[in-house]
């Protein structure tokens, strides 16, 4: 049975004398290959180079804070619900007296990790997210010798609280607002 029209029935016919010699064959590849090194390279001398990303990319994942600072994230787990490559995990706490500066609402994420390498950057965890606490980004996960370098936790995760610390995700949120009405207008 053919799963094709491509293959080809296998003919052990004879080589002939220019054929054993692979002469032909050789010159063919050679030429193959040098008509290589006057073509445009597609390829980019990466980190050096890098190619330009679509705006709306979706790599390394940030945790926002609020204006003031605060966490965003107050652990209710749809992120995790939503994910489905099971990658994210967190461990709720609560909020204590005098940690309001921290913590934008009663319950907070005390631990919360990604594994990048089960992550297949789907952004379902950002559109889950009630808070717009977790947004994905241009940001390229680097890369890592050991598996435990993967599992991002807070400390990857959230942005800095310093101005020049905060990670943009205006595109994002833009684009994601865009697919929420067009998903809500087309029920
Ligand atoms: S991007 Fe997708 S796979 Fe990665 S953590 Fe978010 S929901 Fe999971
Ligand atoms: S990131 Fe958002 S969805 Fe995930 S636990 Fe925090 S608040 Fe909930």
């Amino acid at each position: 049975m053919q799963l094709t029209n491509r293959s080809k029935n296998v003919v052990n016919k004879k080589m002939s004398f220019a054929e054993r010699i692979y002469l032909v064959a050789i010159a063919k590849g050679m030429w193959i290959t040098l008509k290589h090194f006057f073509r445009k390279n597609n390829t980019y001398n990466y980190p050096d180079t890098q190619r330009t990303y679509a705006p709306v990319y979706r790599g390394w994942h940030v945790l926002k804070r609020d204006a003031n600072g605060a966490e965003r994230c107050t652990a209710c787990g749809l992120c995790a619900v939503a994910c489905p490559a099971e990658a994210i995990t967190m461990t709720a706490a609560e909020r204590e007296r005098g940690e309001e500066k921290l913590y934008r609402e009663e319950k907070y994420a005390a631990v919360y990790e990604i594994n990048m390498l089960r992550c297949i950057f789907c952004g379902l965890c950002e559109e889950a997210c009630p808070k717009e606490a977790i947004f994905l980004t241009d940001r390229i996960v680097p890369s890592d010798y050991v598996r435990q370098g993967f599992i991002f936790g807070k400390d990857m995760l959230v942005e800095g609280v310093e101005p020049e610390k905060r990670v943009d995700v205006s595109v994002r949120q833009k684009h994601i607002q865009e697919k929420k009405q067009a998903a809500a207008a087309a029920q």
